[in-house]
């Protein structure tokens, strides 16, 4: 395998997928590679056992500022409109109640006032405040068993895409392969990216390419990559792995509890199973790890290559592990992947959603879950909210911890722009058709 490419991709994760589908349908460019080190596409994070699940709107996510949530809202919008334009069999996502619950008054008054005096009602117009009786009729287990004295209130949307992210990729793949100029190499690593006088040469295991422009969508190894070519030294990754536990039929849609503000990390949700509704899914967990991929010792290596072992990353490290609410949070983490003491550790988070909810009725999903690449800037010492992109000369690095899957396209659309930057004035990108193949299916409220 070798080849000569105006636009290589590497990375066959939903991010590199969905910028092989933008550019391929929506732009000239005329010949694109996407390399991928797995044989299967979306074997990391994108996989659908190895995240949530959730398409993040920013209306249920109560550590986004009404900004972020602005932001994310037109990514979901964008991911929805495909999915309702390719998938009316719903063979990649469901469409369920989602709602963020508030119990006793404290909890209960945050969420009236980010729905009342925040903007989020505004914002969301399909998002309505419900009661005790209206969230029992859509979650009885919701409800069942709990203290009646207890004041309740959930903010709940029909809006709740559940999204096998997965199978999204390999749509996005098929949809892009229709177009003569595309080539997807799986079982294929890059080894090396190495920058020559009019672009890249891209040395894999399988061979050298040569690309005009590159993106790099390879989960936590971009920021490896980019630290190679002597970018983004300012960043180091706090790599966060996520279980997920699993019951029997709790829940009909997705049900989350508050967020803590400091932690950019979605707070234990239940929800169910986008292919099997009678599965339900408790998690993420939020572990603390050296590695970059779940379970892969050989990834060791490549956390200390990003970490780089110099005083920065470290003072980053003791700044943000040092905070009040982050350390002991990191802490408790670190049992709920142990064999007897995890579920046991586990089980009040379930029962914050679910309060009949009894230890033997929950189990670790074995092999399911993820390592999310959360940022820290070595610069400010602090933990970074969501994803970073590093735009570099003809290159684009883009680092995904969650809502990365959700935000795919809107990124993939900022990326295309750039594209067309480096590549000149030969090259345009038709976003009004892009739009409308994507977002422009999406169901607005009336
Ligand atoms: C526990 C957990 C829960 C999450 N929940 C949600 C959620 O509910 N909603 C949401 O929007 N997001 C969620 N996320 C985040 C989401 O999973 C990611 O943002 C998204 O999957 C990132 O996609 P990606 O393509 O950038 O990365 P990946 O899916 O990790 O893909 C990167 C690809 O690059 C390949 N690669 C790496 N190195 C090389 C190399 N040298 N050569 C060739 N290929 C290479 C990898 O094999 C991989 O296939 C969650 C993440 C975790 C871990």
């Amino acid at each position: 395998m070798s080849g000569k490419y105006d636009l290589v991709i590497v990375g066959g994760g939903i991010s590199g997928a969905s910028l092989l589908y933008t550019t391929a349908k929506f732009t000239d460019i005329d010949s694109i590679a996407l390399i991928e080190k797995e044989s299967e596409l979306a074997a990391i994070n994108s996989h659908s056992t190895n995240n949530s699940q959730t398409l993040h709107f920013g209306d249920i996510e109560t550590n986004y500022t009404l900004e972020k949530a602005e932001e994310v809202k037109e990514g979901a919008e964008l991911l929805a409109g495909y999915l309702e334009n390719y998938d009316p069999d719903r063979e990649m996502h469901s469409k369920r109640s989602k709602m963020v619950l508030g119990v006793g008054d404290e909890e209960v008054a945050e969420l009236e006032e980010r729905y009342e005096d925040d903007g989020f009602g505004d914002l969301f117009p399909k998002l309505r405040p419900i009661g005790r009786e209206e969230i029992g009729e859509l979650e009885p287990k919701v409800v069942e068993g709990r203290d009646p004295t207890k004041e309740m209130l959930a903010l709940q949307t029909p809006d709740g895409y559940v999204v096998d992210y997965g199978e999204t990729t390999k749509s996005f793949i098929e949809e892009a392969s229709e177009e003569a100029n595309v080539d997807v190499y799986t079982g294929t690593t890059v080894k090396d990216i190495t920058p020559t006088l009019d672009g890249y040469t891209i040395e894999t295991s399988h061979g050298r390419f040569d690309s005009d422009a590159t993106v790099v969508a390879a989960g936590s190894h971009s920021l490896q990559m980019a630290k190679e070519l002597g970018y983004g030294q300012d960043k180091v990754l706090l790599p966060i792995a996520g279980s997920f536990f699993l019951a029997d039929d709790l829940l009909n849609g997705k049900v989350y509890t508050l967020q803590m503000k400091k932690l950019p990390f979605a707070a234990v949700h239940g929800d169910a199973d986008v292919h099997d509704a009678s599965v339900t899914r408790f998690g993420p967990t939020a572990k603390l790890v050296p590695t970059l991929e779940r379970g892969r010792i050989s990834t060791v290596k490549d956390f200390f290559d990003v970490f780089g072992l110099n005083a920065a990353a470290f003072l980053s490290y003791a700044n943000i592990l040092s905070d009040r609410i982050l350390l002991p949070y990191v802490l408790k983490n670190l049992v709920y992947d142990l064999p007897a003491a995890g579920p046991k550790a586990f089980l009040p988070h379930v029962q914050k959603v679910v309060p009949s909810v009894e230890l033997e009725d929950i189990e670790r999903a074995k092999g399911y879950g993820g390592v999310r690449p959360q940022i820290v800037d070595t610069k400010n010492k602090s933990l970074d909210m969501g994803e970073a992109k590093i735009v570099g000369e003809d290159i684009i690095f883009n680092i995904t911890p969650s809502p990365g899957a959700s935000t795919c396209l809107k990124n993939a659309m900022r990326d295309t722009h750039t594209l067309i930057d480096f590549l000149g004035d030969d090259y345009e990108f038709d976003e009004a058709a892009f739009r409308e193949d994507t977002i422009g299916n999406f169901p607005r409220a009336e």
